[in-house]
Protein backbone atom coordinates (compact mmCIF):
# COMPACT_ATOMS: atom_id res chain seq x y z
CA UNK A 1 0.00 0.00 0.00
CA UNK A 2 0.69 3.67 -0.73
CA UNK A 3 0.19 5.45 2.78
CA UNK A 4 -0.06 9.21 3.46
CA UNK A 5 -0.04 10.60 6.94
CA UNK A 6 -1.00 14.58 7.24
CA UNK A 7 0.30 16.70 10.03
CA UNK A 8 3.97 17.35 11.47
CA UNK A 9 3.85 16.74 15.46
CA UNK A 10 4.70 14.34 17.66
CA UNK A 11 1.68 12.49 17.25
CA UNK A 12 2.28 12.39 13.73
CA UNK A 13 5.60 11.06 14.30
CA UNK A 14 4.80 8.46 16.40
CA UNK A 15 2.06 7.35 13.64
CA UNK A 16 4.49 7.21 11.07
CA UNK A 17 6.74 5.14 13.16
CA UNK A 18 4.16 2.20 13.81
CA UNK A 19 2.46 2.35 10.31
CA UNK A 20 6.11 2.50 8.86
CA UNK A 21 6.78 -1.21 10.52
CA UNK A 22 3.73 -2.36 8.98
CA UNK A 23 4.31 -5.14 6.27
CA UNK A 24 1.51 -3.90 4.40
CA UNK A 25 3.07 -0.42 3.63
CA UNK A 26 5.74 -0.07 0.44
CA UNK A 27 5.94 3.35 0.61
CA UNK A 28 4.85 5.91 3.49
CA UNK A 29 4.67 9.45 3.12
CA UNK A 30 4.12 12.35 5.20
CA UNK A 31 2.65 16.15 4.40
CA UNK A 32 4.32 17.57 5.39
CA UNK A 33 6.41 16.32 8.45
CA UNK A 34 9.36 17.02 10.51
CA UNK A 35 13.26 16.04 10.23
CA UNK A 36 12.12 12.97 12.83
CA UNK A 37 9.81 11.50 10.51
CA UNK A 38 11.84 12.06 7.28
CA UNK A 39 13.49 8.45 9.09
CA UNK A 40 10.49 6.78 8.15
CA UNK A 41 8.70 8.11 5.64
CA UNK A 42 9.32 10.82 2.53
CA UNK A 43 8.13 14.34 3.79
CA UNK A 44 6.34 16.26 1.19
CA UNK A 45 6.94 20.36 0.55
CA UNK A 46 2.62 20.27 1.29
CA UNK A 47 1.05 21.69 4.69
CA UNK A 48 -1.22 19.94 6.43
CA UNK A 49 -4.28 22.57 6.19
CA UNK A 50 -3.62 22.26 2.18
CA UNK A 51 -6.81 20.09 1.40
CA UNK A 52 -6.63 20.73 -2.73
CA UNK A 53 -2.40 19.86 -2.52
CA UNK A 54 -2.83 16.73 -0.47
CA UNK A 55 -5.98 15.73 -2.66
CA UNK A 56 -3.89 16.14 -5.94
CA UNK A 57 -0.93 14.83 -4.32
CA UNK A 58 -2.88 11.84 -3.20
CA UNK A 59 -4.69 11.33 -6.76
CA UNK A 60 -1.54 11.88 -8.80
CA UNK A 61 0.14 9.51 -6.75
CA UNK A 62 -2.28 6.67 -6.28
CA UNK A 63 -2.49 6.98 -2.43
CA UNK A 64 -4.34 4.01 -1.25
CA UNK A 65 -4.58 5.40 2.31
CA UNK A 66 -4.53 8.28 3.99
CA UNK A 67 -4.35 9.04 7.83
CA UNK A 68 -5.25 12.37 9.23
CA UNK A 69 -3.39 13.58 12.40
CA UNK A 70 -4.66 16.98 13.48
CA UNK A 71 -7.92 18.43 14.00
CA UNK A 72 -7.38 21.71 11.90
CA UNK A 73 -7.59 19.69 8.55
CA UNK A 74 -10.14 17.48 9.90
CA UNK A 75 -12.60 20.70 10.50
CA UNK A 76 -11.65 21.82 7.20
CA UNK A 77 -13.05 18.72 5.37
CA UNK A 78 -9.95 17.03 4.41
CA UNK A 79 -11.30 13.73 4.48
CA UNK A 80 -14.42 15.06 2.86
CA UNK A 81 -12.54 16.13 -0.25
CA UNK A 82 -10.41 12.26 0.24
CA UNK A 83 -13.65 10.06 -0.07
CA UNK A 84 -14.96 12.81 -2.63
CA UNK A 85 -12.16 11.49 -4.83
CA UNK A 86 -12.56 7.56 -4.09
CA UNK A 87 -9.37 7.77 -1.69
CA UNK A 88 -9.99 6.13 1.56
CA UNK A 89 -9.07 8.58 4.63
CA UNK A 90 -9.15 8.08 8.39
CA UNK A 91 -10.67 10.57 10.45
CA UNK A 92 -14.13 11.76 10.74
CA UNK A 93 -15.90 13.85 8.31
CA UNK A 94 -16.23 17.75 9.06
CA UNK A 95 -19.45 17.51 9.81
CA UNK A 96 -18.49 14.88 12.94
CA UNK A 97 -15.50 16.76 13.54
CA UNK A 98 -17.81 19.66 15.05
CA UNK A 99 -17.52 16.97 18.57
CA UNK A 100 -14.09 18.96 19.03
CA UNK A 101 -14.63 22.30 16.91
CA UNK A 102 -17.45 23.03 18.89
CA UNK A 103 -18.12 22.53 22.66
CA UNK A 104 -21.46 23.95 22.58
CA UNK A 105 -22.11 21.21 19.69
CA UNK A 106 -20.69 18.55 22.05
CA UNK A 107 -22.63 19.74 25.39
CA UNK A 108 -25.91 19.56 23.70
CA UNK A 109 -25.08 16.30 22.10
CA UNK A 110 -24.35 14.92 25.35
CA UNK A 111 -27.82 16.56 27.27
CA UNK A 112 -29.62 14.49 24.05
CA UNK A 113 -27.83 11.40 24.86
CA UNK A 114 -27.50 11.24 28.60
CA UNK A 115 -23.59 11.28 28.50
CA UNK A 116 -22.97 12.34 32.28
CA UNK A 117 -21.53 15.98 31.91
CA UNK A 118 -21.36 19.13 34.11
CA UNK A 119 -24.71 21.40 33.47
CA UNK A 120 -24.44 23.61 31.50
CA UNK A 121 -25.74 26.70 29.58
CA UNK A 122 -24.78 28.07 25.91
CA UNK A 123 -24.27 32.27 25.52
CA UNK A 124 -24.11 35.15 23.06
CA UNK A 125 -25.02 37.72 25.36
CA UNK A 126 -22.79 38.60 28.48
CA UNK A 127 -25.26 40.52 30.48
CA UNK A 128 -27.33 37.17 30.25
CA UNK A 129 -24.24 34.58 30.93
CA UNK A 130 -22.84 36.74 34.09
CA UNK A 131 -26.67 36.79 35.62
CA UNK A 132 -26.73 32.66 35.41
CA UNK A 133 -22.97 32.57 36.36
CA UNK A 134 -24.00 34.35 39.64
CA UNK A 135 -27.43 32.30 39.91
CA UNK A 136 -24.77 29.23 40.17
CA UNK A 137 -22.03 30.23 41.79
CA UNK A 138 -18.36 29.76 41.78
CA UNK A 139 -15.67 27.93 41.43
CA UNK A 140 -17.37 27.68 37.83
CA UNK A 141 -16.31 27.21 34.07
CA UNK A 142 -16.41 29.25 30.82
CA UNK A 143 -15.60 28.10 27.79
CA UNK A 144 -15.41 29.64 24.57
CA UNK A 145 -17.30 27.26 21.74
CA UNK A 146 -14.49 26.63 19.15
CA UNK A 147 -11.32 25.83 18.96
CA UNK A 148 -8.78 27.65 20.46
CA UNK A 149 -5.75 25.80 20.85
CA UNK A 150 -6.35 24.66 24.70
CA UNK A 151 -6.62 28.96 25.77
CA UNK A 152 -10.23 28.81 25.57
CA UNK A 153 -11.37 27.80 28.79
CA UNK A 154 -11.30 29.35 32.43
CA UNK A 155 -11.48 27.31 35.33
CA UNK A 156 -12.63 30.98 37.50
CA UNK A 157 -12.49 30.31 41.57
CA UNK A 158 -14.80 33.48 42.00
CA UNK A 159 -17.26 35.30 40.19
CA UNK A 160 -14.97 38.33 39.27
CA UNK A 161 -12.86 35.75 37.47
CA UNK A 162 -15.79 34.15 35.69
CA UNK A 163 -17.22 37.63 34.90
CA UNK A 164 -13.49 38.32 33.11
CA UNK A 165 -14.04 35.24 31.07
CA UNK A 166 -17.30 35.82 29.61
CA UNK A 167 -15.87 39.80 28.62
CA UNK A 168 -13.12 38.38 27.48
CA UNK A 169 -14.72 36.05 25.22
CA UNK A 170 -17.99 37.88 23.79
CA UNK A 171 -16.66 41.65 24.69
CA UNK A 172 -12.72 41.39 23.64
CA UNK A 173 -13.74 39.16 21.36
CA UNK A 174 -10.05 37.06 21.95
CA UNK A 175 -10.91 34.29 21.01
CA UNK A 176 -12.42 35.84 17.53
CA UNK A 177 -14.67 34.02 15.72
CA UNK A 178 -14.40 30.80 18.33
CA UNK A 179 -15.63 32.84 21.57
CA UNK A 180 -18.72 34.31 19.69
CA UNK A 181 -20.51 32.14 21.75
CA UNK A 182 -19.64 30.26 24.95
CA UNK A 183 -20.90 27.44 27.42
CA UNK A 184 -20.64 28.14 31.25
CA UNK A 185 -20.77 25.10 33.05
CA UNK A 186 -20.35 23.69 36.56
CA UNK A 187 -17.05 22.78 38.29
CA UNK A 188 -16.55 19.17 38.70
CA UNK A 189 -14.07 17.99 41.16
CA UNK A 190 -11.98 14.68 40.67
CA UNK A 191 -8.89 13.60 38.80
CA UNK A 192 -8.63 13.95 34.97
CA UNK A 193 -8.00 11.06 32.69
CA UNK A 194 -7.71 10.65 29.41
CA UNK A 195 -9.33 8.17 26.82
CA UNK A 196 -9.05 6.77 23.84
CA UNK A 197 -11.38 4.44 21.18
CA UNK A 198 -11.44 3.66 17.67
CA UNK A 199 -14.60 4.35 15.96
CA UNK A 200 -15.94 3.12 12.72
CA UNK A 201 -19.50 5.07 12.43
CA UNK A 202 -21.18 2.19 14.63
CA UNK A 203 -18.77 0.54 17.07
CA UNK A 204 -16.11 1.78 19.21
CA UNK A 205 -12.89 -0.85 20.21
CA UNK A 206 -11.31 1.05 23.42
CA UNK A 207 -7.43 2.12 22.72
CA UNK A 208 -6.29 2.80 26.20
CA UNK A 209 -6.10 5.20 28.62
CA UNK A 210 -2.84 7.61 29.22
CA UNK A 211 -2.72 10.76 32.04
CA UNK A 212 -1.49 13.95 30.61
CA UNK A 213 0.28 17.30 31.70
CA UNK A 214 -1.07 20.14 30.26
CA UNK A 215 0.75 22.78 32.17
CA UNK A 216 3.87 24.33 31.17
CA UNK A 217 5.39 23.95 34.64
CA UNK A 218 6.39 21.46 37.00
CA UNK A 219 3.35 21.18 40.15
CA UNK A 220 1.01 21.71 36.98
CA UNK A 221 1.93 25.39 37.01
CA UNK A 222 1.35 28.36 34.76
CA UNK A 223 -0.16 28.31 31.47
CA UNK A 224 -1.82 25.41 29.35
CA UNK A 225 -0.01 24.05 26.14
CA UNK A 226 -1.11 21.58 23.70
CA UNK A 227 0.98 18.95 26.69
CA UNK A 228 4.09 18.39 28.62
CA UNK A 229 3.94 14.68 29.04
CA UNK A 230 1.83 11.72 29.42
CA UNK A 231 1.88 7.92 30.65
CA UNK A 232 -0.15 4.86 29.72
CA UNK A 233 -2.25 3.13 31.23
CA UNK A 234 -3.68 5.43 33.80
CA UNK A 235 -4.17 3.76 37.02
CA UNK A 236 -7.30 5.69 37.53
CA UNK A 237 -8.73 4.18 34.73
CA UNK A 238 -9.45 0.56 35.80
CA UNK A 239 -11.22 -2.15 33.41
CA UNK A 240 -14.71 -1.36 35.93
CA UNK A 241 -13.76 2.95 34.97
CA UNK A 242 -13.17 1.66 31.38
CA UNK A 243 -16.61 -0.90 30.95
CA UNK A 244 -18.23 2.74 32.23
CA UNK A 245 -16.68 5.37 29.82
CA UNK A 246 -17.65 3.13 27.22
CA UNK A 247 -21.10 2.27 28.29
CA UNK A 248 -22.16 5.67 29.33
CA UNK A 249 -19.79 8.16 26.89
CA UNK A 250 -18.25 6.82 23.84
CA UNK A 251 -21.38 4.50 22.76
CA UNK A 252 -24.16 6.37 23.36
CA UNK A 253 -21.92 9.99 21.76
CA UNK A 254 -21.44 7.42 18.82
CA UNK A 255 -24.92 6.43 18.20
CA UNK A 256 -25.68 10.23 19.09
CA UNK A 257 -23.77 11.44 16.21
CA UNK A 258 -25.14 8.50 13.81
CA UNK A 259 -28.56 9.88 14.73
CA UNK A 260 -27.51 13.46 13.74
CA UNK A 261 -26.21 12.42 10.04
CA UNK A 262 -22.64 13.36 11.74
CA UNK A 263 -21.44 9.62 11.43
CA UNK A 264 -18.34 9.38 13.46
CA UNK A 265 -15.06 7.61 12.08
CA UNK A 266 -11.95 7.89 13.79
CA UNK A 267 -10.32 8.45 17.17
CA UNK A 268 -12.59 9.35 19.88
CA UNK A 269 -10.69 11.36 22.72
CA UNK A 270 -12.55 12.02 25.83
CA UNK A 271 -11.43 13.95 28.35
CA UNK A 272 -12.54 12.99 31.64
CA UNK A 273 -13.05 13.94 34.92
CA UNK A 274 -13.16 11.19 37.65
CA UNK A 275 -15.78 12.12 40.02
CA UNK A 276 -17.45 10.07 43.14
CA UNK A 277 -20.34 10.00 41.00
CA UNK A 278 -18.44 7.97 37.98
CA UNK A 279 -16.67 9.33 34.70
CA UNK A 280 -17.79 12.31 33.42
CA UNK A 281 -17.05 14.00 29.83
CA UNK A 282 -14.86 17.40 30.04
CA UNK A 283 -14.80 17.24 26.51
CA UNK A 284 -14.78 15.10 23.14
CA UNK A 285 -11.77 15.51 20.64
CA UNK A 286 -11.55 14.05 17.42
CA UNK A 287 -8.26 12.93 17.16
CA UNK A 288 -5.33 11.75 19.35
CA UNK A 289 -3.77 13.91 21.79
CA UNK A 290 -0.07 14.81 21.11
CA UNK A 291 1.69 12.85 23.86
CA UNK A 292 -0.32 11.20 24.20
CA UNK A 293 -0.61 9.27 20.78
CA UNK A 294 3.53 8.46 20.94
CA UNK A 295 2.98 6.77 24.25
CA UNK A 296 -0.10 4.72 22.29
CA UNK A 297 1.50 3.93 19.58
CA UNK A 298 4.63 2.31 21.50
CA UNK A 299 2.81 0.51 23.76
CA UNK A 300 0.79 -1.04 20.81
CA UNK A 301 2.18 -4.39 19.89
CA UNK A 302 -0.35 -4.66 17.03
CA UNK A 303 0.06 -3.45 13.80
CA UNK A 304 -2.41 -0.07 13.65
CA UNK A 305 -2.53 0.31 9.74
CA UNK A 306 -5.34 -2.86 9.42
CA UNK A 307 -7.40 -1.46 12.52
CA UNK A 308 -7.51 2.68 10.97
CA UNK A 309 -8.50 0.96 7.55
CA UNK A 310 -11.59 -1.21 9.50
CA UNK A 311 -12.50 1.96 11.72
CA UNK A 312 -12.31 3.61 7.83
CA UNK A 313 -14.56 0.64 6.27
CA UNK A 314 -16.75 0.35 9.43
CA UNK A 315 -15.69 -2.89 10.21
CA UNK A 316 -14.17 -2.26 13.71
CA UNK A 317 -15.89 -5.79 15.12
CA UNK A 318 -13.28 -8.04 12.80
CA UNK A 319 -10.47 -6.06 14.82
CA UNK A 320 -8.52 -6.86 18.12
CA UNK A 321 -5.44 -4.98 19.39
CA UNK A 322 -2.36 -5.98 21.11
CA UNK A 323 -0.57 -3.79 24.14
CA UNK A 324 2.53 -4.01 25.91
CA UNK A 325 1.38 -4.98 29.57
CA UNK A 326 4.10 -2.25 30.63
CA UNK A 327 3.76 1.41 31.00
CA UNK A 328 4.91 3.86 28.62
CA UNK A 329 6.14 7.58 29.51
CA UNK A 330 7.00 10.81 27.38
CA UNK A 331 8.64 13.74 28.46
CA UNK A 332 7.89 16.58 25.82
CA UNK A 333 11.18 18.90 25.29
CA UNK A 334 10.04 22.42 24.27
CA UNK A 335 11.94 25.37 22.87
CA UNK A 336 12.19 28.32 25.29
CA UNK A 337 9.34 30.40 25.18
CA UNK A 338 6.58 28.18 24.46
CA UNK A 339 3.69 28.06 24.88
CA UNK A 340 3.96 31.77 24.03
CA UNK A 341 6.58 32.52 21.31
CA UNK A 342 8.70 30.01 21.10
CA UNK A 343 12.97 30.74 20.09
CA UNK A 344 13.47 29.03 16.89
CA UNK A 345 16.75 27.81 14.97
CA UNK A 346 18.65 26.67 18.15
CA UNK A 347 20.52 23.34 17.54
CA UNK A 348 19.89 19.77 19.41
CA UNK A 349 22.93 17.56 19.70
CA UNK A 350 22.94 14.23 21.10
CA UNK A 351 19.87 12.61 20.10
CA UNK A 352 21.72 9.10 18.84
CA UNK A 353 23.52 8.54 22.13
CA UNK A 354 19.70 9.59 23.85
CA UNK A 355 17.89 6.99 21.80
CA UNK A 356 20.90 4.25 22.06
CA UNK A 357 18.33 2.51 24.67
CA UNK A 358 16.03 0.06 22.79
CA UNK A 359 13.48 0.82 24.95
CA UNK A 360 13.55 4.99 24.00
CA UNK A 361 12.06 6.08 20.95
CA UNK A 362 12.46 10.27 21.12
CA UNK A 363 9.74 11.51 18.88
CA UNK A 364 9.93 15.27 16.75
CA UNK A 365 7.38 17.65 17.25
CA UNK A 366 9.19 20.35 15.58
CA UNK A 367 12.87 19.98 14.18
CA UNK A 368 14.19 20.45 11.05
CA UNK A 369 17.52 19.59 9.12
CA UNK A 370 20.25 22.39 8.06
CA UNK A 371 23.13 20.28 6.50
CA UNK A 372 23.72 17.78 8.95
CA UNK A 373 22.70 20.28 12.40
CA UNK A 374 19.34 19.43 13.83
CA UNK A 375 17.45 22.74 14.69
CA UNK A 376 14.45 23.10 17.15
CA UNK A 377 11.72 24.33 15.18
CA UNK A 378 8.02 24.38 17.11
CA UNK A 379 7.48 25.04 20.26
CA UNK A 380 7.12 21.38 21.09
CA UNK A 381 9.83 19.81 19.67
CA UNK A 382 10.90 16.53 21.34
CA UNK A 383 8.84 13.82 22.82
CA UNK A 384 11.29 11.60 24.64
CA UNK A 385 9.36 8.16 24.97
CA UNK A 386 10.42 4.86 27.03
CA UNK A 387 8.84 1.84 27.67
CA UNK A 388 9.52 0.24 31.77
CA UNK A 389 7.88 -2.49 33.83
CA UNK A 390 5.90 0.46 35.83
CA UNK A 391 5.76 3.97 35.47
CA UNK A 392 8.51 4.43 37.67
CA UNK A 393 10.88 2.40 35.42
CA UNK A 394 9.80 3.99 32.21
CA UNK A 395 9.89 7.62 33.61
CA UNK A 396 13.39 7.01 34.85
CA UNK A 397 14.41 5.64 31.51
CA UNK A 398 12.85 9.01 29.82
CA UNK A 399 14.94 11.14 31.97
CA UNK A 400 18.00 9.61 31.45
CA UNK A 401 17.42 10.05 27.80
CA UNK A 402 16.52 13.95 28.34
CA UNK A 403 19.68 14.07 30.06
CA UNK A 404 21.82 12.65 27.55
CA UNK A 405 20.31 15.49 24.75
CA UNK A 406 22.56 18.36 24.66
CA UNK A 407 20.32 21.47 23.63
CA UNK A 408 20.14 24.49 26.08
CA UNK A 409 17.46 26.06 24.08
CA UNK A 410 14.78 23.34 25.13
CA UNK A 411 13.36 22.65 28.48
CA UNK A 412 11.03 20.17 29.63
CA UNK A 413 8.93 19.14 33.46
CA UNK A 414 10.28 17.12 35.94
CA UNK A 415 7.80 15.86 37.50
CA UNK A 416 5.59 13.69 34.39
CA UNK A 417 4.90 10.72 36.00
CA UNK A 418 5.85 11.73 39.73
CA UNK A 419 2.18 12.12 41.08
CA UNK A 420 -1.35 12.44 39.39
CA UNK A 421 -1.49 15.36 37.37
CA UNK A 422 -3.88 17.12 39.89
CA UNK A 423 -2.56 16.32 43.26
P1 LIG B 1 -11.43 21.21 28.13
O1 LIG B 1 -10.68 21.86 26.99
O2 LIG B 1 -12.89 21.40 28.06
O3 LIG B 1 -11.01 19.79 28.39
O4 LIG B 1 -10.92 22.00 29.43
C1 LIG B 1 -9.53 22.20 29.69
C2 LIG B 1 -9.25 21.91 31.13
O5 LIG B 1 -10.07 22.73 31.97
C3 LIG B 1 -9.57 20.48 31.55
O6 LIG B 1 -8.52 19.62 31.27
C4 LIG B 1 -9.82 20.65 33.04
O7 LIG B 1 -8.60 20.72 33.75
C5 LIG B 1 -10.48 22.00 33.12
N1 LIG B 1 -11.95 21.88 33.11
C6 LIG B 1 -12.75 21.93 32.02
N2 LIG B 1 -14.05 21.78 32.37
C7 LIG B 1 -14.08 21.63 33.71
C8 LIG B 1 -15.11 21.43 34.67
N3 LIG B 1 -16.42 21.39 34.33
N4 LIG B 1 -14.77 21.30 35.97
C9 LIG B 1 -13.47 21.36 36.35
N5 LIG B 1 -12.45 21.56 35.50
C10 LIG B 1 -12.72 21.68 34.19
Amino acid sequence: MRVLVVGSGGREHALAWAISASPLVDRLFCAPGNAGIAEEAECLAIGATDIKGVVQFCRNERIDFVVVGPEAPLVLGLVDALEAEGIPAFGPSAAAAAIEASKAFAKDLCVNAQIPTATHRRFRDPTAAKAYIASRGAPIVVKADGLAAGKGVVVADDLDSAYQAVDAALVERRFSAAGLEIVVEDFLAGEEASFFALVDGKDALPLASAQDYKRVGDGDTGPNTGGMGAYSPSPLVTSAVEGMVMDRIILPAIAAMQREGRVFKGVLYAGLMLTDAGPMLLEFNARFGDPECQVLMMRLMSDPLPALIAARDGVLKSVDLRWHADSVLCVVMAAHGYPGDPQRGSEIRGLDAAASDPKVKIFHAGTRRHGDRLLADGGRVLGVTALGGDIGLARDRAYAAVDRIDWPGGFCRHDIGRRAPRD
